[in-house]
């Protein structure tokens, strides 16, 4: 096989019957150009795009390397490779809900939709199911509460974008409204995200920042602050005037005043659906909030509630904002993404 240095590790059978060449082809040149030795019967198994690809190579034709033949995938290398090793390499593609490497879960599910390779294309969407909730109450469990991904902790701001381009590109609709809201909370009082917006491929880009304006002013119809200085305004405390406030036992109406306003609807329109956290999850701070704002428990129960509706219908809304099909339709294109069944 001439020069070995470009052959990789671990896709290098020596007695695969056929290669498989990944790497950018600049003229007759080939930059970093990398060979595979693997089975063909093996990949026409796994799918029937591939078994037609592999089923028109001649062993005698021009592109052979030692009478087998080769077969080249025109996409990026290391997406190629990772997409490889995940059919190939036992345990590659196990990853731990924690740690998450997005590059590699990108390229499988990329390669495996583009090849019809269905069984990695649903494992990579289970991948990303588990941390893209479909019911707005699953973001408030602790399950999703905390960040999926190591290293999102240091750069969620380039993680999202390519999330939804490829879940535009392979139809996965169902994951768009989770990756609009996360990247809401993200984008809440951050410019940066831009710069990540702006990578994505046009006309993507210019959609996805219209769409972001969208969700904005939702969140801001289903939790207007109107409501909220209401229900304060109907404490069911009465309200004192300057002569009980030297009693000690009086305690003040909610509604004489917001303590700080702007701030709590800053933080409920960051992050709405957490704002009150359920089962330890609690993220936006709701809880402390309350406790800052010295507000009753009548008001924290009837603030709480009015929360609670406004998310249900936030999410209920989400997919007609965003010019996606209903909830219905969502949830059936996950049930059929995600089943067994080819
Ligand atoms: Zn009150």
């Amino acid at each position: 096989m001439g020069d070995t240095n470009n052959h990789v590790e671990d896709l290098w059978f020596p007695d695969g019957n056929i290669i498989i060449r990944v790497g950018e082809r600049v003229g007759a040149e080939r930059v970093g150009e990398r060979v595979c030795r693997v089975y063909k019967g093996f990949f026409a198994t796994q799918s029937p795009v591939l078994a037609d690809m592999l089923s028109t190579l001649q062993t005698n034709g021009r592109d052979t390397v030692g009478g087998i033949p080769v077969v080249t995938f025109p996409d990026e290398r290391e997406d190629v490779l990772h997409w490889l090793k995940a059919m190939l390499v036992p345990g590659y593609f196990d990853m731990d809900r924690n740690r998450i490497d997005p590059d590699k879960l990108l390229a499988v599910l990329r390669l495996s939709h583009k090849y019809d390779v269905h069984a990695l294309r649903r494992r990579s969407l289970e991948y990303l199911a588990g941390f893209l909730p479909v019911d707005y109450q699953d973001f408030q469990s602790k399950h999703y509460a905390h960040n999926v991904m190591s290293r999102l902790d240091n750069a969620p701001l380039d993680f999202y974008p390519p999330i939804y381009a490829i879940a535009r590109e392979i139809g996965a609709l169902w994951l768009i409204p989770g990756i609009i809201y996360k990247m809401q909370n993200i984008m809440s009082g951050k410019t940066s995200m831009l710069d990540a917006i702006h990578r994505l491929p046009m006309p993507l880009n210019a959609s996805f920042v219209k769409r972001m304006d969208k969700v904005s002013r939702l969140i801001t119809r289903c939790f207007p602050s109107s409501s909220f200085i209401s229900i304060r305004q109907s404490c069911p405390r009465s309200p004192i005037d300057y002569y009980d406030e030297y009693d000690s036992d009086a305690e003040p109406s909610c509604g004489t005043q917001w303590y700080d306003l702007d701030f709590w609807l800053q933080r409920l329109h960051a992050d709405p659906l957490r704002f009150y956290g359920r089962d330890g999850g609690a993220w936006a701070g709701g809880a402390d909030m309350e406790e800052e704002e010295g507000m009753c428990d009548g008001c924290c129960k009837a603030m709480r509630a009015r929360v609670e509706r406004g998310c249900a219908k936030f999410w209920d809304e989400l997919p007609k904002c965003l010019g996606l099909p209903a909830w219905k339709h969502l949830l059936a294109a996950k049930a059929k993404d995600l089943s067994n069944i080819d």
